[in-house]
Formats: structure tokens, sequence, C-alpha cells
């Protein structure tokens, strides 16, 4: 069902939010346009995928998905556990170890995952109000998000079989060459945030590669991935290759972790599930990749073009409500214009529309749920309790029409101290802090203060600075005059404790290969070693 069908459901639906026993869809209030969508296009909502079929979780419990934006169930979800993790591992094992999955030529491979990307591409606007209604992101965000995945399958349908081996010279009379194979079977354990964008930036190149996958989202926004693996049904991919398991953490996601026969896992979230996740990994010493938390330093120098500097310091960590792994969290700012850059980002901070993400005009969503909206307020009150000092914000928001919404004022924390806990945690939610610095040394020691080196930004005219700056920030990405762009082509990843590995670009799809040396004598006669 395409979004046009969907708009033609909701004119006979008539005005308002109207419910239905698991979903709910409602015009928007604003405009009176149809916006939201029924989650009740998911047929399969309370099934698995698992060896190519929709199945029934081994238990009958259920996992309620709510909307953050009024907290209305809108889904009942299987709650999956070990037992349909371990069903989900023997699938996928045997589509790796003795399905035709691993004879597919690279150019099969690829079309495949062009399939994907014109079916999501198809199915782009559906999609994007089903991520918005279960997230709470705009849907101007949900929009952005379904763009990166189309182009996330296109481009890694493009480099299927393009990665190389090498040559290497060795003495005569030997010849060695490098490949690279698929490792085998991957558990990609994905996030609430960015719920269907990491499951492409995990799927896609873990296929490409030869790969089997069991995906496992996050429970507390499973939908656009249910909808995801029912939409490319129509695709012929052999069974076991792609599987999805729901459930909470602890019993879909843990078993997966733990289970020898599981080759490599694929992680984005929290540091301390990260942690875990490493440590469950030990059983057979399976590849881990893991792109964990933040608190990403965005510098602006007294020299910066100032409109820009200040609109990408706004858009930083308020862009996505602020549960973004690299949000520009801690706002480094040069003494000599601190004084006048608070003032200017409190004029904007102001003007920004929060709200149902679902609503067009809507700018800032809620939180998601609400073990992340306890967390956010929490470290507000942890942030007033350290000294310091709250320029604008800093409590729940109530929204006309969304009362019962998880909305939280985007707020800013000024004269913020380096060591505070709010500037040390990731609190992952609408909250800044803006820190003064005296110079450039400074500027940098304040950057690498923090466990964390995901990401980082400068913004200054002299592109020396940037570049010494550049080079001094322990972060695995460091932008120029710019915030948050995400280059599918590039490498992303962390420092310290922001994780290992990297995704995205050559190095995400080498992230889910072996490397192999085949080493070939070119002149074959006995050595004679035990003879002489
Ligand atoms: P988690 O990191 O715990 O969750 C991410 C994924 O891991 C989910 O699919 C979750 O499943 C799963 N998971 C949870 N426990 C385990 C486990 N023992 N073994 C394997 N997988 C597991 O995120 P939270 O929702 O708990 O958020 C906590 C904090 O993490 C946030 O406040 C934020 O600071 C950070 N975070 C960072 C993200 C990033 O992009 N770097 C993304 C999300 C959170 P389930 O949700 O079903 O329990």
């Amino acid at each position: 069902m395409g979004f046009q069908r969907i708009a033609e459901v909701c004119e006979k639906g008539g005005d308002g939010v109207r419910d239905s026993p698991v979903f709910f869809f409602a015009k928007n209030r604003r405009d009176g346009e149809f916006s939201l969508i029924t989650a009740d296009l998911i047929k399969q909502v309370d099934k698995l995928f698992i060896n190519g079929e929709w199945v029934e979780a081994a238990s009958d419990k259920k996992i309620e998905v709510i909307n953050p934006a009024n907290r209305k169930v809108i889904a009942k979800v299987a709650a999956g556990n070990q037992e349909d993790a371990e069903r989900a591992i023997a699938a996928a094992r045997k589509a790796f170890d003795e399905g035709p999955w691993k004879e597919y030529h690279p150019s099969e491979r690829a079309q495949i995952l062009f399939d994907i990307a014109r079916i999501v591409q198809h199915n782009k606007e559906e999609l994007a109000q089903l991520e918005t209604l279960d997230n709470g992101k705009t849907l101007r965000e949900s929009r952005g998000d379904m763009d990166g995945v189309i182009r996330t399958f296109r481009y890694y349908a493009g480099l299927c079989g393009k990665p190389y081996g090498e040559t290497f010279e060795a003495d005569y009379p030997l010849s060695a060459k490098v490949v690279r194979e698929p490792i085998g079977v991957c558990a990609l354990i994905i996030p609430w945030n960015y719920p269907l964008l990491m499951a492409a930036w995990k799927l896609a190149p873990a296929l490409a590669a030869g790969n089997t996958c069991i995906l496992k989202p996050s429970e507390v926004t499973p939908l656009s991935a249910l909808r995801f693996f029912e939409l490319i049904q129509e695709i012929d991919i052999p069974a076991g290759v792609m599987n999805l398991v729901i459930g909470t953490g602890m019993d879909a996601a843990q078993p997966l972790t733990e289970s020898k026969q599981v080759d490599k896992v694929a992680f984005t979230g929290g540091t301390e599930t990260g942690k875990k996740i490493m440590m469950n990994s030990l059983s057979n010493l399976k590849k881990v990749s893991l792109e964990l938390g933040g608190k990403s330093p965005n510098i602006i120098f007294a020299d910066a073009d100032f409109e820009t500097a200040m609109d990408y310091a706004v858009f930083g960590i308020f862009n996505n409500t602020g549960q973004v792994c690299s949000a520009g969290s801690r706002l480094l700012v040069e003494k000599s214009v601190y004084d006048r850059a608070v003032e200017d980002i409190i004029s904007r901070v102001k003007q920004i529309r929060v709200g149902d993400g679902s609503i067009e005009t809507t700018q800032m969503g809620p939180v998601t749920g609400e073990k992340q909206y306890e967390k956010v307020l929490d470290y507000i009150n942890i942030g007033r309790s350290e000294g310091a000092r709250i320029a604008f914000g800093g409590n729940p928001l109530l929204v006309e029409g969304s009362e019962d919404g998880y909305f939280i004022e985007p707020t800013v924390f000024v004269d913020v101290l380096n060591d505070m806990r709010i500037a040390q945690e990731e609190i992952f939610g609408p909250v800044l802090c803006v820190i003064p610095f005296e110079n450039e040394r400074e500027a940098v020691q304040l950057a690498n203060a923090t466990p964390y080196g995901l990401a980082g930004a400068v913004f200054t005219s002299d592109s020396a600075k940037a570049e010494r700056m550049a080079r001094k920030i322990k972060a695995g990405t460091v932008w120029l005059n710019t915030y948050e762009e995400n280059l599918i082509e590039g490498p992303w990843g962390g420092y310290k404790q922001s994780g290992t590995g990297r995704e995205l670009g050559v190095y995400g799809y080498e992230a889910y290969t072996e490397i192999k040396q085949i080493i070939n004598n070119l002149d074959v006669q006995p050595t004679n070693w035990f003879n002489s």
C-alpha cells in the first residue's frame, strides 16, 4: 500500500485522531493535511522473519510500541527470546555455510541491493511517516533518513566486486596475493535514534560482502524494520540471508552476542551496552564493531563566520532532538565572542518549534521514549545542582494538542565547567553545554578532555588554524566550518570510548570481510628439508 492509498484511507477516516485496535492515524491539526499513517499497514507486526518466512515468536509475550508524541500504543510486537535468536542463528548459519548465497556473483548481490534501494525509494514517504510515528522525529528528519537509506544501499550495490585484493612481492618462487572473503553470520544490533538508517548502514555492507545477517532493532522503534522486511519480500533473496528478530536487548540480542555460531557483531548504541557486548562476544572471539556514544566538541573561534557558526551550533545539538551520537553537545566558544554567541544562540533556540513530528511545521520532536525522557530531565537537574546556569529551557514542555508527549524544552546551559557531569556524560537529548575558552591551546585541551572521541568541529576563517585543530582533536571525524555532514563514502566511527572499527565507505565494507593471504609456489618440487 503506497502513500497515495494511505491518503485515501485517511480521507475516509474523517477528522482528528482515530484509534484502531493497535494503531492510529490522524489529520494534521495545523494545516488540515493528513500526514500520519496507520501502522496497521504492517501485516506481520507481531511476527519475526526467520529463514525466509514470517514466523510466530516462541513466546506469546508482546511488547507495546509507543508514539512518543502522545504516549499512545501504536503496535504490539513480538517479544522474541533466546529460542527465537537461536532459530535465526541456525537459519543464517545454514544460509551461509550451505546456501546458494555465497555462490552469487558480486553483480547478483549488487542487483539485490539496487532492488532494495528502489523499493525504499518507491515507499519513501510511507516509511518516513512510520519512522516519525514510532521515533517521534520530524518528518523532515525522517525523509532525510530514508534518503540516507536509499543512498547507502545504492553505494554498497555499486561497491560489490569493486574492492580488490593485492599482490605483493615475495622471494621467487613464491607468489602471494590477498583476497577478501565474507566473515559469515553477522548479528546487527541497532538503536532507536535512527532506526532504519542504522539498519541500512549495517545490512548494506554486510550483504554486499556476502555475509548472512540477523537484524535486531531496538524494541522501542521496531516498526520501520518490520515494514522494510515486508516490502523487500518481492525480491528473490535466498532464505536465511536476512533475518529479523524483535525483542529486548537482554532477551533477543544478548543470545546473538553470546552464540559461538555468530561470527561478527556490529552494534550502534550506548557505551555501557557496547562494553557488555564486547565481553559477551568473547565466547568465540567474534569480530566486533562498536559505534558508541559521544560528547563532541563544537569549537567556535572569534574569527569564524558568526552567522554560519551560530546556525550550526544550534543545528548540531537540536537536530533529531539531540539524540545523535555525534551531537555537538559541548559548544566551546572563544571568550571574546562568548557573550554575543550565548545571546545569539538563545534568540535562535527560542524560535524552535517543538511538537508532534508528524506536523509538517514542527522543527523538533519529542524525546523518543520514557526512559530517555527521564534520563534527560535527570541530567538537567544534575546540571543545576552542579552550578551550571540555565540560559534557556530546562523543563518538560507541554505541547498543545500533544499534552502527553515526551517533550523537553531545548535547553542551554552556560558557564559550564568541562569537568561537570553534564559536560562529561552523554545526555543524548536537547541539552547544550556552552563552555568558554581563552586560546587555541585551551580549546584543544578542553576538546580532548572527555572519555569519548566520535566527532568534533571547528569554526574559523583561518584555514591553517582549522587544520591544526583538526589534527589535534582526538576524534574519528572532524568537521571544518560545518556540522553533522555524514558521508556514506567516508569512514565513520570513534576514538577512545566512542567505539572500535569504522562503518561506511570502503572501510565499512572491509569491516564485514576476512583477509586471506594465498601463497603459491611457482616452482613445484620437494624441499628435501629432512633428506639433507
Ligand atoms: P542501548 O545501547 O542499550 O540499546 C541499543 C541496542 O542494543 C538496542 O537494540 C538494545 O535493545 C540493544 N541491547 C540492549 N542491551 C543489550 C545487551 N545486553 N546485548 C545486546 N544488545 C543489547 O541504548 P539505550 O536505549 O539503553 O540508551 C542508553 C543510552 O545509550 C542513551 O541514553 C544514549 O546515551 C546511548 N545511545 C547511543 C546511541 C548512539 O547512536 N551512539 C544510540 C542509542 C543510545 P533494546 O532497546 O531492545 O533493549
